[in-house]
């Protein structure tokens, strides 16, 4: 199960042209929301620049030296960047190691390859020590700029890239992957990240799946006055509060868009029947995404969780009244 995806596949059509004509471009910005594989899909692109192996049409082989040194310890002619564990920006030294291994010649003759992860997180003297080496690349340097959010990139930056975008798959696409990749549950999650096939797979492994089942009991329960906020928020932890953030905010979502529709079979039929009041219901989803930004930092998770709790059971009370009135 690796790159290209098949989500991939016409990105990966573009580059192995470029690479057969001997086009390839100095430096490439591949863009696209997280979950979407683009890290492994810049290893696939890595492999197939450096690999030696005589058949163009079956590289990247996965056998010769090359191969067998990115899979291994790694390759004399590949540099890779991105934030360090526990900081919140990629700096300038990071950058700076960067040029000066692109200027150095080829160890082995071929492309030189430098991947900087996360370049949406570089201060501006990172970025700018980036842009002169992207308005003079050395010969056979190849630079990968990945970003998920590459609006924060400087527009200098981005105009000396060539721009591959990735997009999620659509829906069927997504769950047979995830059928192959022997996850087929975490397909009930595609809703919760966009479609982002490895976003789904990462949630479920987070075990998102049990506790998006969990909140959707909870919120049920409470609709219906058969549940006590209090107890409803011993179950969550401090940890999954960004994830409670994004489950509630799909989940809102999948109700809002009435009717559901058959093939949407992730809500019991009493939640996805509710009738909320539409200013409410929008206020409510304002409210999850403002408070989502400081989910992570709460100094009482208990507290955090009783008042989403509070104020969900408020406008499920509040709709159900109104449609019983109707
Ligand atoms: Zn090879």
């Amino acid at each position: 199960m690796t790159a290209p995806y098949p989500w991939q596949q016409s990105q990966a059509g573009q580059l192995r042209r470029a690479w057969q004509s001997a086009r390839v471009p100095h430096a490439i910005l591949l863009r696209g929301v997280a979950g979407l594989g683009k890290r492994d899909f810049a290893d696939w692109f890595t492999a197939l620049l450096l690999c030696e192996s005589e058949n163009p049409v079956a590289a990247p082989c996965g056998s010769c030296r090359a191969c067998r040194l990115l899979h291994g310890h790694g390759h004399p002619d590949v540099f890779s960047t991105g934030v360090e564990d526990g900081k919140r920006q990629l700096r300038i030294d990071a950058i700076r190691a960067l040029v000066e291994f692109i200027r150095l010649s080829s160890q082995y003759g071929g492309y030189r390859v430098a991947l900087v992860h996360q370049a949406d997180h570089m201060t501006g003297n990172a970025a700018n020590s980036l842009l002169k080496t992207l308005e003079e690349p050395p010969a056979n340097a190849v630079i990968l700029v990945l970003a998920d959010q590459p609006a924060r990139l400087p527009a200098t930056v981005r105009s000396r890239c060539q721009q591959l975008r990735f997009a999620a798959p659509d829906t069927a696409t997504a769950a047979d992957w995830l059928a192959k990749a022997g996850i087929p549950d975490a397909a009930a999650l595609l809703p919760v990240c966009g479609n982002a096939p490895l976003a789904a797979q990462s949630l479920q492994e987070r075990d998102a799946g049990r506790l998006h089942q969990t909140l959707i009991e909870q919120l049920l329960a409470l609709s219906q006055g058969k549940a006590s906020i209090h107890s409803a928020a011993d179950t969550w932890q401090a940890a999954d509060l960004p994830l409670l953030l994004d489950l509630l905010i799909v989940i809102l979502q999948q109700i809002q868009r009435q009717p559901v529709s058959p093939g949407d079979g992730t809500l019991p039929a009493g939640l996805a029947s509710l009738r909320l009041d539409p200013d409410a219901a929008y206020g409510y989803l304002d409210y999850l995404y403002r408070t989502r930004a400081l989910s992570d930092r709460a100094l009482q998770p208990k507290l955090f969780v009783e008042d989403l709790l509070l104020r969900w059971q408020e406008i499920a009370r509040q709709g159900s009244r109104a449609h019983l009135r109707a």
